[in-house]
């Protein structure tokens, strides 16, 4: 059996999945129960009268020229947050498995697991320490239930990057035990590469790629998982069966078109110039405490009153999200435009 097979759930990997109903678009479809005619208003390529491929080829094609991995390794989800949950159902055994998480993190790792009744063992990135990942305190916490230990690199809330050298020292030793998903939904923001470069040679690496912020999709629900082709094909197990709705395939397929690419590689770079005038003008502010550095689209701050800030933020028209339950007195300001940017300047000044 394979270390794949071994590490997944037994009834998975034993699990007779359903089979989609064929696609070969010269023939006529009485194969689906679909009906022959658009609705009204369907103008859409395909026509949304009929199923959707479920892993669009020329989708995946796109997404794994995009992301630098071979097309086998990708599989296209309902966002990261589809990627999640199907890692946990997929290798989690209820009242048996455990995940890992480093909060404070994104608190999905966290839900998803409960959700599936697996155990959360969380080794906390310390403030003291920068948000650092410690792989020593991660290593000794480690238990053999432990299946997934998620990572987020730059880490949300918080806006660091994670180092490298830690995120791989930890893959290395859990290597065929473990595997090691790293959420790279902030990358594209980052002055670093993803690491996609590492998946070949690791193959306990998983990595969950989004369309939805750098690419402005947030609203179409496309993310990438990427891992080894044998874990791939066992989360297609239990996806759903016809996951990504056309018009989500269709508006992904425009993001990945050069002239799309080139422009949201020009806002990445507006939004990265306004996150820098942000770090420097935010603690010149009166009663901010701390900016934290970042390498997302996103700030962490530290206020001597973060209820106030809060208000004067609504008063002026702008939702920041509160942060306090992970890091204290602390408010997580997304990075907007210019104009946005500036409204929340003017109140808090
Ligand atoms: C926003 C976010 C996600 C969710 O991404 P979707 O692709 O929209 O589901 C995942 N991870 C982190 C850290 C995020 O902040």
């Amino acid at each position: 059996m394979s270390w794949v097979a071994q590490l997944a759930r037994p009834d998975i990997v034993a699990l007779e999945s359903y089979t989609c109903p064929v696609r070969e678009p010269g023939l006529t479809r009485l194969h689906a129960n679909e009906l022959p005619w658009r609705s009204l208003g369907d103008d859409s390529p395909a026509g949304l009268n009929c199923y959707p491929e479920p892993q669009p080829a020329e989708l995946i094609a796109g997404l794994a020229q995009l992301y630098n991995v071979d097309a086998t390794s990708v599989l296209a989800t309902r966002g990261i947050d589809e990627g999640i949950d199907l890692l946990v159902r997929g290798f989690c055994r209820a009242g048996m498995d455990a995940v890992m998480a480093c909060p404070p993190a994104f608190v999905m790792y966290t839900i998803a697991a409960r959700i599936q009744g697996a155990e959360v063992l969380n080794v906390p990135l310390r403030a003291e320490n920068a948000f650092a990942l410690d792989p020593e305190a991660l290593l000794a916490r480690w238990t053999a239930a432990v299946k997934l230990v998620f990572l987020c690199s730059p880490n949300s809330p918080t806006g660091n990057l994670l180092s490298e050298a830690a995120i791989l020292a930890v893959a290395d030793a859990l290597a065929g035990r473990s595997l090691v998903v790293v959420d790279e939904a902030y990358i594209d923001f980052a002055d670093r590469e993803s690491l996609a470069h590492s998946l070949a040679l690791r193959p306990q690496l998983v990595l969950l790629r989004t369309l939805s912020k750098a690419h402005a999709l947030a609203g179409a629900r496309c993310g990438s998982l990427l891992a080894h082709p044998e874990v791939v094909a066992l989360l297609r197990k239990i996806i759903a069966p016809f996951p990504l709705p056309q018009p989500t395939t269709d508006a992904a397929l425009r993001a990945l078109q050069p002239a799309q690419l080139a422009a949201t590689r020009a806002a990445i770079r507006r939004v990265c110039s306004e996150r820098t005038r942000l770090l420097e003008v935010l603690p010149a502010l009166p009663r901010v405490k701390r900016v934290w550095p970042s390498d997302a689209n996103f700030i962490l701050t530290e206020f001597a009153d973060a209820e106030q800030a809060l208000t004067r933020a609504r008063a002026a028209g702008v939702l920041v999200r509160d942060a306090r339950a992970y890091v204290p007195d602390a408010l997580r300001i997304t990075v907007g435009s210019e104009g946005e940017n500036d409204r929340l300047l003017e109140a808090w000044s």
